[in-house]
């Protein structure tokens, strides 16, 4: 499978971005709220004030880091990534530290119930944001948590609480190798939907012998041009190319010896109408419309006879046959407005092929309205 993780790295990255930013308010706005409605504040000044000081600002540089670096070019992105995983395992390690010290003081049971809550949610939040990294979300729970279980077991009273905790951290690691397989299971299988889209895209639009552009899609590309030539007042030239006598050249040589002639005479069109602009298609089974925009019909005539040339040269060896016909060519050309329309220059043009037989084939016929 042509599936890789680096390819996607950018995308995972924006990702885990938007899923970790709303946290960022969160952790901003509970601390504070703890240590207000709790009186913890009071009680304790310094640890509090340190407390809500460090994580602010880390919060803050964390805000401002998102912001700054949708701004700054790519040339920085593997430092931007850099920056912003540190800054969660700050934020990680800021908390567990602080939650530990405040567990492991004594006389604040409500505090010690009210700051385990907290992190056992922050470390569920975690592990939703951050598990498309699976280092990154075991490394932020761990952080969190190692300092709070050491806090609980040092402190001595209960164990128990302990033992939860760290079957609690086991239970998250195991929801993160779940969350982590699904998460990249995803991303896969939109990834190759979006190729398959993507080719599937393709396919619609060129015809499988030839690779040129198919009819359906020269339709499409036609009326743009008509609409972008009318506005800007330019010429439009089309050109019908049939292959002479086709239908001898199957009999003869056989069918698939015509395809390998079509393929040829595809690859002339494509040589001599070079041009990003020049539209060259497989209208049909052995005819060829070439659309020039902004060229008149002077110079669609020089192409068109540099490429009967060719065609009228060219020898195709098949199977130890050497398989030769010509090409006759019908061109019309016209600046698109009101009187005319899009159908009216086809006319025109397969009116000036049907000429070009008329006349013996291999040969090109202008008309102009
Ligand atoms: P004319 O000079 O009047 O154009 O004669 P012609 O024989 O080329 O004209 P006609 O329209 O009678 O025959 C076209 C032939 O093109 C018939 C058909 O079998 C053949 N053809 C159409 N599509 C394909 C294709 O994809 N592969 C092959 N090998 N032949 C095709
Ligand atoms: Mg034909
Ligand atoms: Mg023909």
């Amino acid at each position: 499978m042509g599936f890789q993780r680096q390819k996607l790295s950018r995308r995972v990255v924006s990702d885990l971005k938007k899923r970790s930013t709303s946290g960022v308010f969160f952790y901003m706005l509970v601390p504070p709220i703890l240590f207000f409605t709790d009186n913890y504040i009071q009680r304790h000044v310094t640890v509090s004030l340190v407390f809500l000081g460090v994580f602010f600002v880390i919060c803050l540089f964390r805000l401002a880091h998102v912001y700054v670096s949708k701004k700054i070019s790519d040339r920085y992105e593997s430092l931007n990534t850099g920056i912003f995983i540190f800054s969660i395992l700050l934020t990680a390690l800021s908390w567990g530290v602080g939650s530990a010290y405040i567990l492991h003081q004594s006389g604040e049971q409500a505090m010690h119930s009210i700051m385990l809550i907290c992190t056992v949610g922050f470390c569920a939040g975690g592990v939703m944001s951050f598990m498309p990294l699976l280092q990154l979300a075991v490394a932020y729970n761990l952080l969190m948590l190692v300092p709070a279980i050491s806090a609980i077991f040092l402190r001595g009273d209960t164990h128990t609480l302990g033992f939860a905790m760290i079957l609690y951290s086991v239970y998250l690691v195991l929801i993160t190798l779940r969350g982590n397989h699904e998460y990249w299971t995803a991303m896969e299988n939109e990834h190759l939907l979006e190729e398959k889209s993507r080719e599937l895209k393709k396919a619609s639009r060129t015809d499988a012998l030839t690779g040129l552009y198919n009819r359906r899609y020269f339709d499409e590309l036609f009326d743009l041009e008509w609409g972008l030539s009318g506005r800007r007042k330019t010429p439009l030239t089309l050109l019908m190319c049939d292959i002479d006598h086709f239908k001898k050249v199957n009999d003869t040589h056989g069918h698939q010896a015509g395809d390998e002639y079509l393929k040829l005479v595809s690859q002339y069109l494509r040589s001599v109408f070079q041009r990003d602009t020049d539209l060259v298609a497989r209208y049909g089974g052995e005819e060829f419309v070439v659309l020039l925009p902004d060229r008149g019909a002077d110079q669609a005539l020089s192409l068109a006879e540099q490429f009967r040339k060719k065609i009228a040269d060219a020898v195709l060896e098949y199977n130890n046959q050497n398989i030769r016909t010509t090409i006759s060519l019908g061109i019309a050309s016209c600046t698109p407005g009101s009187d005319m329309n899009r159908d009216r220059l086809i006319t025109l043009a397969d009116n000036a092929l049907y000429a070009a037989k008329d006349a013996g084939r291999n040969r090109v016929v202008v008309d102009t309205p």
